[in-house]
């Protein structure tokens, strides 16, 4: 593995940064605790290419790799994680599964306008009671001669009700059976189809998470995406990847909450000197950073595989498993180290520590992470 960053993804990272710097930064505190989903920003960042990263040029997208891909969602959470994730929702999710598995006219159709955001994307797999264990879904889609009649509810929906279009995976065959799940995709107005309740989160406030209601909502074949019977098995290929994006979610935050109380260290001063002098901080630093780079190289290496066409079931998830865990206790120790003052909304450390826990729960919990990767490492 060569992990040299070329100057590519230097010139992505700073526009990234600058943007967020610019347009986010001024705005985070006011659009957490509104729990506001600032649509005008996926707009700009649409401009600049960061909602089709990994979009073919041809389709409207930059046409870049996983390395960009990463660096754009580590920038951007650096900063506010709620955004992060509404860009990773969008690129991994319901653009990349656009990008994997539809045909050619579906490609024509919306990719182009997701990659440049004049459309948002969201992508249903989760709903009430299934969870993990999202195989045992109930949203159905029957097909009605030409059409597919959908009924059912997704919920923890990123982008639920402002979404322009969604990717939804329904159950098509028997309960339980192989092979029951099927993907198709509904765009917003569609009778029938409605985003529901909004919910009032922890962190990741600005990124907007609803239901979605299907109630007798009817889509041609031609939204069929795929093979009937093929939709869980294309939700788990997209969610591969999507690991990654919230990998680079947790790193961002993790790199943001360690480069705060880095620098907080050596500005507060408690027995006449800084609080970096005392070896009870100094060594929680230590932690931080090792554990931060170990994050990043796993994650690196899941980018190399994945630029490679090659298998990243087991990596991805150690990767997202891993980045995810360190975010938040890199976020708990941040606060830590601000002390009081990491405990109020006047320092940036107590939005890390709540945003960083959607990192272990989004796309599959550390759990579920453990139980992808022991899978793989019992396969030989
Ligand atoms: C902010 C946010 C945004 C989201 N965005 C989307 C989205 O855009 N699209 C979408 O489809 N979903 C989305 N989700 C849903 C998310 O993927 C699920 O919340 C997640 O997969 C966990 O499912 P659950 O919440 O039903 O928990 P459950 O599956 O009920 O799990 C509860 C607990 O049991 C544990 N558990 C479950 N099964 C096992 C097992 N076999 N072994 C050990 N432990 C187990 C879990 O790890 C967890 O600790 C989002 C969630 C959040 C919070």
């Amino acid at each position: 593995m060569n992990f040299t960053i070329s100057e590519l993804t230097h010139q992505v990272a700073q526009t990234a940064r600058d943007f967020a710097h610019q347009h986010i930064l001024p705005h985070v505190m006011e659009w957490d605790e509104s729990q506001e989903f600032p649509i005008p920003v996926f707009k700009e960042l649409g401009k600049l290419g960061m909602m089709g990263v990994l979009v073919p040029e041809k389709y409207g997208g930059s046409g870049l790799s996983y390395f960009e891909y990463k660096t754009v969602i580590e920038e951007i959470a650096k900063v506010c994680g709620s955004i992060g994730l509404s860009v990773a929702a969008h690129n991994s999710l319901c653009t990349g599964h656009i990008l994997a598995f539809a045909d050619e006219d579906q490609k024509k159709k919306y990719l182009p306008k997701l990659a440049t955001a004049e459309w948002i994307g969201a992508w249903g797999l989760t709903e009430p009671n299934t969870g993990s264990d999202a195989g045992n879904m109930k949203c159905m889609a029957v097909k009605d001669g030409n059409d597919w009649i959908i009924n059912g509810t997704k919920n923890w929906i990123t982008h639920g009700r402002s979404g322009d279009v969604a990717v939804v995976i329904c159950r098509t065959g028997e309960p339980r059976a192989k092979n029951n799940a099927t993907s198709f995709i509904v765009e917003k107005g569609t009778i029938g189809f409605r985003g529901g309740k909004k919910e009032n989160k922890l962190g990741m406030r600005a990124s907007e998470t609803t239901e979605m209601i299907f109630d007798n909502c009817r889509v041609s074949n031609a939204n069929r995406l795929g093979e009937v019977g093929d939709g869980f098995k294309q939700a788990m290929k997209v969610l591969d990847g999507g690991r990654i994006s919230i990998a680079s979610l947790a790193l961002g935050i993790a790199k943001g909450a360690y480069e705060a109380a880095l620098k907080y260290s050596k500005e507060r001063y408690q027995f006449d000197q800084p609080i970096s002098n005392f070896q009870g901080i100094s060594f929680k630093l230590a932690d931080m950073a090792t554990e931060i780079q170990a994050a990043e190289l796993l994650i690196m290496q899941a980018c190399d595989l994945k630029n490679r066409g090659e298998d990243v079931t087991k990596v991805s998830a150690m990767a997202k498993y891993y980045a995810s865990e360190v975010a938040v206790k890199v976020a708990n120790d941040a606060v830590q180290i601000f002390g009081g003052y990491g405990y109020t909304k006047d320092f940036p450390v107590e939005k890390y520590y709540r945003d960083a826990k959607l990192c272990t729960i989004g796309e599959g919990t550390s759990e579920i992470q453990k139980l992808v990767i022991s899978r793989e490492v019992l396969k030989n």
